[in-house]
């Protein structure tokens, strides 16, 4: 008996449902794998499995990821979004999968021309290439604008089925869509937020604060405000927005952080990270737990605990309103 060739998919938006759909017709078995990192998820990728009625393999690849997003080989799009080494990483680890699942190549929804930047001849060519790919990355939606991949030559997949899609108008991928009757799909990249300019800037002058970030800190930039005191100290304050932000805070926290709330009063958390924090940015920080706190503002003195896991006991910081006012003055949410 003949062994069933299977491919690997990579999921996101209505494009790669296309291409799944398209090599499914053609009698190939698709498995369906997803990245996940601290700036997008899967979230909205299981249903689009369940629907196209293929199994899913979800990885976290922030520790391959983080490397290359600090120093990526090809730049960044217009913001923090790097995304042709995106690319390459992601079809690389789909790579990395194709032996365990018993799969015999890779297949996107990319399609030429359609984003200027990462989706060129010469950035698909280099996505390829660099990921070690080879001949084993088939785009089913420009296939035939692209040389034939092993999976053409080899007859497992027919040429002529496949497409000739360019540019960046939607239309074709619309009309197809109708034609296979999807009409539900998630947004590609799953809103990625490398490319929000919000988050990208926080993140840039977070890198200005620590160069070499930890998974749990990409996490924190999600959460809360932001504070960089960047003077003598090189210090950074998170404090929570909204009751729900409190554990996130906190289950993304260092040992070595300082963890803040107020003695006597519903308000948020405050986290300081940095070395060698001093009593200023520690007065800072209680400063900044009184400010987002109504019922703190309401009185004239606030008392605020602050604490290291690690440490045996916490400190009582007193701070008044007109102490709170000069310790903010300079301090802006990032
Ligand atoms: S938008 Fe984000 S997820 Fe998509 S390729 Fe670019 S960096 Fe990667």
């Amino acid at each position: 008996m003949s062994e069933r060739i299977k491919a690997i998919a990579l999921l996101s938006g209505l494009d790669s449902i296309l291409a799944v759909k398209l090599i499914q017709e053609q009698g190939i078995e698709v498995i369906g794998v997803s990245f996940t990192t601290p700036f997008f998820g899967s979230d909205n990728v299981y249903r689009t499995a369940e629907q196209l009625g293929i199994p899913l393999h979800v990885v976290d690849i922030t520790a391959d990821y983080i490397p290359m997003l600090l120093h990526p080989r090809y730049g960044y799009g217009k913001n923090m979004n790097p995304c042709i080494d995106c690319h390459i990483l992601m079809v690389k680890k789909a790579l990395e999968l194709l032996k365990p699942l018993g799969a015999h190549f890779v297949i996107t929804g990319e399609v030429l021309g359609e984003r200027p930047m990462s989706q060129n001849q010469g950035a698909l060519r280099i996505v390829e290439r660099d990921s070690g790919a080879e001949g084993l990355l088939l785009r089913p939606l420009s296939a035939k604008l692209l040389p034939p991949t092993i999976p053409e030559q080899k007859g497992w997949v027919d040429r002529e089925k496949l497409l000739d899609i360019r540019g960046r108008s939607r239309k074709p991928q619309m009309a197809l869509a109708e034609k296979f009757g999807i009409t539900e799909y998630p947004t590609p990249g799953g809103g990625c937020l490398l490319t929000d300019p919000g988050y990208a800037q926080r993140l840039k002058r977070y890198l200005s604060f620590n160069p070499t970030p930890e998974k749990e800190e990409l996490e924190l930039l999600k959460y809360g405000r932001h504070f960089h005191v960047a003077n003598t100290n090189n210090a950074w304050i998170v404090v929570s927005r909204k009751k729900e932000e409190n554990e996130l805070i906190i289950a993304n926290m260092h040992p070595s952080d300082y963890l803040l709330h107020l003695r006597d009063l519903p308000g948020p958390r405050t986290v300081i990270k940095g070395k060698n924090i001093g009593n200023e940015v520690l007065r800072q920080a209680a400063a900044l737990t009184s400010r987002y706190s109504r019922k703190a503002r309401e009185r004239e003195m606030v008392t605020v605990v602050a604490k290291k896991p690690a440490d045996k006991q916490a400190q009582e910081i007193v701070v008044s309103q007109a102490e709170i006012q000069n310790l903010l003055a300079e301090l802006k949410p990032l």
